[in-house]
């Protein structure tokens, strides 16, 4: 088996060389979870007790009136209960496979207990969502178009919820995204083996049917066009532009080839046209406790890495990766060591080799304090997955006039930042959860904000 060699940032000796052919990586990047056949999701959904006061609604970021869908789909209104996810939360498709179920709605649901198990939310909203969105079932209207203009910055989660939205309210809105292709990290981000079927585009072109909706791609705010410009030119401006720094923490020695950042890693594999030519370690080891992390092992080893190593400096418990995707990973092979916090990277002739880290230990408070031991592990690869900022850059000549808490912007419930015609959403904010359906909510309260600022302005 021919050896990879997978090069830092710094380095043009690029040589991807795969591990498995491509229709052995396409078998391991089958579906997480099967999808519900009709009959599994009529057992499923006869399961719910249609609660008064339903927990899993609350649990809901987007709030949507699960046990009504369920009721929907019990009665075969798939169109209805597809409305129902929709009406709250227009990227219900996606939300669907990416959702941590398992702290969030199913989290919440009366069936989960010992003797008994959740209703399977997730599962029953994909079931309901699936076949409106591939077939693009117009289920919406927009209103009489207006003459207000909006510009939304970034075209992910949060940005394509606000324009949906807005355009809804028969708006005009421009979405400037840096990118090509439209989506944000459904589309460059999340674990390919939750996005399958193209699923982010399809939900893409699905949201840009309402019409009214126009997409500028390839333009980057603070390079190509400034907020002051936007604000002469709309009505208002959302800004949703995610979290496209790295986290400057730096291990000692890491400039070597092999010392990759995870994000990037995984925006090369959901792009990729064949898996098979992507560079794969022997021996990878992950640094990190969230659902990066878990990604990027998960991916490693479905591209045939032999061994993955995720290593975190705190216990178990207080991983932000979920006990569920813990044991995801855990399932697919990947090693899990806790307390362990990088000390050193070590390489030779500028190739990584291994790394030491330092044993913590975690006070019940959560401090960590180091023991006094190390170990070490060999690696070919080390993957950085210990989170993203939002660099100043990425907020062109705005940084001045906007509120900033916590190095994100600072805004109010309804989305509002500290500039009058000036909102922001999803992971650019203080104070959110960085998950998919948080971005979606985020895009719909400031819509439904500058809607109200729109009427009476
Ligand atoms: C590897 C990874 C895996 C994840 N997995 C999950 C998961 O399984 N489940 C889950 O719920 N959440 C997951 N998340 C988190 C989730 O993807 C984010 O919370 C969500 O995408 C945030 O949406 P957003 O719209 O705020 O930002 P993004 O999705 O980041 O979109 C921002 C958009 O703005 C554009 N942009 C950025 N800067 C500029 C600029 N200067 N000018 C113009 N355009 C710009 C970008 O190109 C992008 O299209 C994951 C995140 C990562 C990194
Ligand atoms: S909490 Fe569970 S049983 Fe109750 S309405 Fe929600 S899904 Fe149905």
């Amino acid at each position: 088996m021919p050896k990879s060699k997978i090069t830092s940032k710094n380095s043009s000796t690029h040589q991807p060389v795969g591990k498995l052919p491509e229709d052995q990586i396409k078998a391991n990047f089958t579906e997480m979870h099967e999808p519900l056949t009709t009959s599994q999701a009529e057992i499923e959904a006869s399961r719910c007790y249609f609660c008064y006061d339903a927990p899993c609604i609350t649990a809901c970021p987007t709030g949507i009136d699960i046990p009504e869908f369920i009721k929907r789909i019990q009665t075969g209104n798939l169109k209805g209960s597809a409305r129902k996810i929709l009406e709250q939360n227009i990227m219900g498709g996606m939300c669907a496979r990416v959702c941590p179920t398992e702290v969030l709605c199913e989290g919440a649901c009366v069936r989960n207990t010992h003797e008994d198990k959740p209703v399977v939310i997730g599962l029953l909203q994909r079931y309901a969502t699936e076949k409106v969105i591939e077939k693009k079932e117009p289920l919406f209207e927009r209103a009489t178009p207006t003459d207000k203009k909006i510009a939304v910055i970034g075209a992910g989660p949060a940005g394509l919820s606000c324009a949906h939205r807005l355009a809804l309210f028969g708006h005009n809105v421009t979405v400037f995204d840096k990118n090509k292709k439209a989506g944000g990290l459904n589309e460059h981000g999340i674990a390919a083996y939750k996005a399958l079927h193209d699923i982010a585009q399809k939900e893409v072109d699905y949201i840009l049917d309402i019409g009214g909706i126009k997409i500028k791609p390839e333009v980057q705010f603070g390079v190509d066009f400034t907020l002051n410009e936007l604000s002469d030119d709309y009505d208002a401006v959302f800004i949703a532009i995610g979290l496209s720094g790295v986290n400057p923490y730096k291990i000692e020695g890491e400039e070597v080839d092999g010392v990759i950042d995870a994000t990037r890693y995984i925006h090369n594999l959901r792009q990729a046209e064949l898996m098979s030519d992507l560079p794969v370690g022997d021996n990878i080891v992950v640094i990190g406790g969230g659902m990066t992390a878990i990604d990027i092992a998960v991916q490693s080893k479905k591209l045939g890495a032999p061994e993955v190593t995720i290593a975190y400096r705190r216990d178990e418990a207080r991983m932000k990766a979920s006990q569920h995707e813990q044991h995801y990973a855990q399932t697919n092979d990947v090693k899990l060591r806790f307390c362990s916090s990088p000390k050193r990277v070590l390489s030779k002739d500028g190739q990584v080799t291994g790394i030491e880290f330092d044993i913590t230990r975690v006070a019940l408070d959560g401090k960590v304090s180091k023991t006094g031991n190390t170990y070490q592990l060999e690696a070919d690869v080390i993957f950085k997955a210990i989170g993203q900022t939002l660099p100043d850059e990425q907020l062109g000549d705005s940084t001045s006039g906007l509120k900033i808490e916590n190095g994100r912007l600072a805004v109010n419930d309804e989305r509002k930042t500290s500039l009058d015609n000036v909102w922001a959403g999803g992971d650019c904010v203080s104070g959110g959860e960085d998950l998919t359906v948080s971005a979606v909510q985020d895009g719909k309260l400031a819509a439904e904000s500058i809607h109200r600022y729109l009427q009476t302005s």
